[in-house]
């Protein structure tokens, strides 16, 4: 456990994990900075709720590494900021918010997912299928809680499920999941690793302290974590979609989803009985089965979860239906990929509202989709001319906000069609956050019908 008593720590970011890691390490008797580049005026909440912290906005000063013994990173703070650049060549160790929450925790059974999609859906579903077979469970990190906020409030008997992004990845010492998850892996964030490179290696330190006693969950259909997950120690669990017939692993044979581990074979379900919608969803579900299978959950508790669980908020969420024509919230989708997966997931006439703020991604990879699925495509934001630059699309309509985006795709629309928010962007140009972004979205679609 770490010995941080009376040590001069600085945590980096002012949102939710850096506050939850300042109030951690405060608790455990560290003398805490904590500091963002943002200046105040924008950060006034944050601040009222650390009154009795040692704040700095507006950027950080060099001056206070001098006798700084360590640093805690938020997961929005990129590793190669000066500041950062600088506290490395001093030797000052700097560690993630999930690391420091993890070297806290009291020998605790974890679970981490990781992978460019997927992270959260996966991450809870996983928590609901423990809750279901009534296991201790703690659901944390990147989901929106942070596990900075609950090692102290959980005993050791509690398995911890967490979401790891490859930012807080980039940042650990010691984490060591006893099951990992690496879900997919596929372009994205290009705007803060240097490159693909970069960004496979940090989600590749998922595995890094795993034991061979160990078990990773791996996408047998994707191609680059097969070869990436090889030199690790820990025991493969595979899951796939088009292959079968593991030693150790779950697949789809004629819609009945199969399961072998130590010799065991199992039918969980016919696919069909599953709440969730989507292709892609049916690839976290195979994550979250190989999850159970290794923590020998009672197979109907899987069963009964698989059945009544519908997804989280902003992800592929039914709105609702409005004569006839569906409203779809996937704001959450903020790369390219996301929105294919989404178009993928509806036969019927598409309404594609997209846009925000770009990522580098290359939009021409929705062109088949477009001219099959999609009869009219309505852009917002930042990024909208560069999107209708770069896609091969005739019917193409932009507008200034998402009021507007939600009222022409409302008239466009005939009944039986679906109106999909599925941006393909980061939402900072016009929004706080993807979920403001799909609140907001919510509630354009909510007057439609008053
Ligand atoms: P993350 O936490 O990794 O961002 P989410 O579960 O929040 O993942 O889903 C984000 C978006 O990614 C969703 O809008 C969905 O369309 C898409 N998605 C979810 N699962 C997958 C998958 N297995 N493969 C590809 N895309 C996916």
């Amino acid at each position: 456990m770490l010995d941080i008593k009376d040590k001069k720590v600085i945590v980096l970011g002012l949102a939710k994990s850096g506050i939850s890691a300042a109030k951690l390490l405060l608790k455990k008797g560290a003398k805490v900075k904590i500091s963002d580049s943002k200046p105040s005026a924008q950060l006034q909440e944050e601040i009222t709720l650390l009154k009795d912290l040692d704040i700095e906005t507006g950027g950080h000063n060099e001056s206070s590494l001098i006798d700084c013994e360590l640093i805690v990173t938020s997961p929005g703070v990129p590793v190669d900021i000066p500041f950062l650049r600088k506290a490395n060549s001093l030797n000052i160790p700097i560690i993630s918010e999930m690391e420091l929450a993890y070297q806290y925790l009291q020998q605790n059974l974890v679970i981490a997912i990781t992978g460019t999609n997927g992270k959260t859906t996966t991450t809870t579903l996983i928590g609901e299928i423990l809750k279901t077979a009534k296991q201790k469970v703690v659901v944390a990190g990147n989901i929106g809680n942070p596990l900075s906020e609950v090692v102290d409030k959980i005993d050791k008997d509690y398995l911890v499920v967490v979401e790891i992004s490859s930012f807080q990845l980039q940042t650990i010492k010691k984490f060591r999941p006893h099951i990992s998850v690496f879900l997919n892996f596929t372009p994205d964030h290009l705007d803060r690793h240097k490159n693909l490179d970069e960004y496979l290696k940090a989600k590749a330190r998922i595995f890094e302290n795993q034991a061979h006693k160990d078990f990773m969950v791996l996408n047998a259909d994707d191609s680059t974590i097969m070869e990436v997950s090889k030199q690790f120690a820990p025991k493969p669990l595979y899951f796939s979609m088009t292959k079968k017939d593991f030693k150790n692993g779950i697949w789809i044979e004629q819609n009945q989803i199969i399961s072998r581990f130590k010799g065991n074979e199992n039918n969980i379900c016919q696919t069909q009985d599953i709440a969730l919608i989507g292709p892609h969803n049916l690839e976290n579900i195979l994550a979250a089965i190989g999850v159970s299978i290794i923590l020998n959950i009672d197979l109907e508790a899987v069963r009964k979860t698989l059945r009544g669980f519908k997804g989280v908020e902003h992800r592929l969420e039914e709105v609702a239906c409005i004569n006839g024509i569906r409203f779809i919230n996937d704001s959450k989708a903020t790369n390219v990929d996301s929105v294919i997966v989404a178009l993928r997931s509806f036969d019927k006439p598409i309404i594609l509202i997209a846009g925000g703020r770009g990522k580098g991604c290359d939009y021409s990879r929705l062109n088949h989709l477009l001219s099959t699925k999609v009869k009219a495509l309505i852009l917002l934001g930042e990024a909208k001319d560069e999107i209708a630059k770069q896609v091969d699309f005739n019917d193409i309509f932009k507008v200034q906000d998402l009021h507007d985006a939600v009222e022409l795709s409302y008239k466009l629309a005939k009944p039986k069609d679906t109106i999909l928010l599925s941006p393909a962007c980061a939402s900072y140009d016009m929004f706080k956050n993807f979920e403001e972004r799909g609140r907001v979205f919510k509630e354009e679609v909510a007057k439609l019908s008053q």
